[in-house]
C-alpha cells in the first residue's frame, strides 16, 4: 500500500480489524520511509479468506459452510436461524481479524465448538463428536459426561 505523504510504494500493518457491518477491513499502516501512520479500508470483497485444510489443501472460506454445519448439530433442538446467522458471522470476523487471510481449517472447528457451547450443549456434543473423530465410546462418554456435570454445576 503506497504511503500517502511520501508516496513510498510499501507500508507496515500496525493493526487490522473488520468493519462492524463486514464490509470492509479497516488497517492501521505506518510507512517505513517517512514513519508516518495513515489508515486504509479495503472492502471485503477483495480480501479473500483462505482456509487450510489438514492436508494442506486451500478454499476458499464459506459462511454458508459453517452455517449448515452448526444447522446439522442443531437439528431438532430449539434454536433460532437468528442466533446461527449471528455466530457464523462472529466466527467469520473472527477469521478475519487474525489479518492473514488464512485461517486453519482447525481454527474454524475450534471457533464453531466455542459459539455452539455457548449456544446449546447437546449441539456442542455432536459437532464435537464429528470434528474431534472421538475414537471410541469411552472419549466420547467422557466428554458427554463433563458437559453434563459442568451443567449440573451450573444449576446448583
Ligand atoms: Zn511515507
Amino acid at each position: 500500500m503506497k504511503c500517502p505523504f511520501c508516496g513510498h510504494l510499501d507500508s507496515r500493518v500496525i493493526e487490522s480489524r473488520t468493519t462492524e457491518e463486514m464490509t470492509a477491513v479497516r488497517r492501521r499502516r505506518e510507512c517505513p520511509n517517512c514513519r508516518r501512520r495513515f489508515t486504509t479500508y479495503e472492502r471485503i470483497e477483495e480480501q479473500p479468506l483462505v482456509v487450510v485444510k489438514k492436508d494442506g489443501s486451500r478454499e476458499a472460506f464459506s459462511r454458508q459452510k459453517i452455517l449448515s454445519g452448526m444447522l446439522k448439530a442443531c437439528e431438532k433442538r430449539p434454536i433460532a436461524l437468528k442466533v446461527l446467522e449471528q455466530a457464523s458471522f462472529s466466527i467469520e470476523k473472527a477469521a478475519r481479524d487474525t489479518g492473514k487471510g488464512e485461517v486453519t481449517s482447525t481454527q474454524i472447528g475450534e471457533l464453531v465448538m466455542e459459539k455452539l457451547k455457548e449456544i446449546d450443549d447437546v449441539a456442542y456434543v455432536r459437532f464435537a463428536s464429528v470434528y474431534r473423530e472421538f475414537r471410541d465410546v469411552d472419549s466420547f462418554r467422557h466428554e458427554v459426561e463433563r458437559i453434563l456435570s459442568e451443567k449440573g454445576q451450573r444449576q446448583e
